[in-house]
């Protein structure tokens, strides 16, 4: 059985120029790693070179696997496909752009199986001052108002058990809040300090208009399902069941 432990999952929104480097990065240090790997490849509708980036890379690496969808459906359209298609019993994500270090990969590895989510913390933003402080903002309101202590929510740079992701249903913009709909869920998640820098090319595909305002609305989203949860606890169960 040739079937990968680990899956790393990337979407692709116009990250021509990213990609070979990514790749290369992504290499390096799979390649340290004691498992088997594949490297999924989202292709979120490019309408720059991606494609033929992804195309030549995998030519070149066949533990890489692509998706292109027709049209740009978003991020977490992106994720849910990777995941979907995904054959490790772990997952990563990380962005194509190269702001998160594939070289901290190995950091959030560490904390599976003890959890079922690392969630990457950026310490050293590397963001424009006011992404940096609409992103303090957004993490401050979502933790009050989702009753929540994530502290970077926004960073792409996560581990998760798929058995677990395998439980969660994404909705667009849903996967900001991946942390929390894990706890939801009765998962363990841990947050682990990760590098960041600055994006070599290309341009970041967000700005307040199209990341606060959706995601504020998500925000409430997100505070109804805690709150209309389901609990109960059985106390007796008979009966044979039907199979
Ligand atoms: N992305 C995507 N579809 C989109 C927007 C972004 O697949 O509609 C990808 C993008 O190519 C990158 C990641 O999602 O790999 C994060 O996007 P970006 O770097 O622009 O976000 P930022 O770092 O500025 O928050
Ligand atoms: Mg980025």
């Amino acid at each position: 059985m040739n079937t990968p432990a680990l899956s790393v999952v990337v979407p692709v929104y116009n990250e021509e120029a990213n990609i070979p480097l990514l790749i290369r990065e992504l290499a390096t240090t799979l390649d340290t790693l004691d498992h088997r790997s594949e490297i999924i490849l989202v292709d979120d509708g490019s309408c720059d070179g991606s494609l033929q980036a992804l195309r030549n890379a995998h030519a070149a690496d066949p533990r890489i696997r692509v998706l292109s969808f027709e049209d740009n459906a978003g991020q977490s359209a992106a994720m849910a496909a990777g995941f979907r298609a995904a054959r490790g019993e772990v997952i990563v994500t990380l962005d194509a752009d190269l702001q998160n270090s594939p070289a901290d990969i190995p950091l959030l590895l560490e904390k599976l199986p003890e959890y079922d989510m690392a969630c990457g913390w950026r310490v050293n933003r590397q963001d424009p001052w006011l992404r940096r402080v609409s992103s303090r903002v957004a993490n401050a309101v979502r933790n009050r108002v989702n009753d929540e202590q994530i502290r970077d929510t926004g960073c792409s740079l996560k581990a998760y058990k798929r058995a677990c992701l395998e439980r969660i249903k994404l909705y667009n913009g849903m996967h900001r809040f991946l942390p929390t709909l894990f706890r939801m869920e009765g998962f363990r998640v841990v947050e682990v300090q990760v590098g960041h820098t600055r994006r070599r090319h290309g341009t970041s595909k967000y700005n307040i208009g199209n990341r606060l305002v959706p995601s504020l609305f998500d925000l409430l989203a997100i505070r109804w399902m805690k709150k209309r949860r389901i609990h109960y606890r059985i106390r007796e169960e008979f009966g044979e069941t039907l199979d």
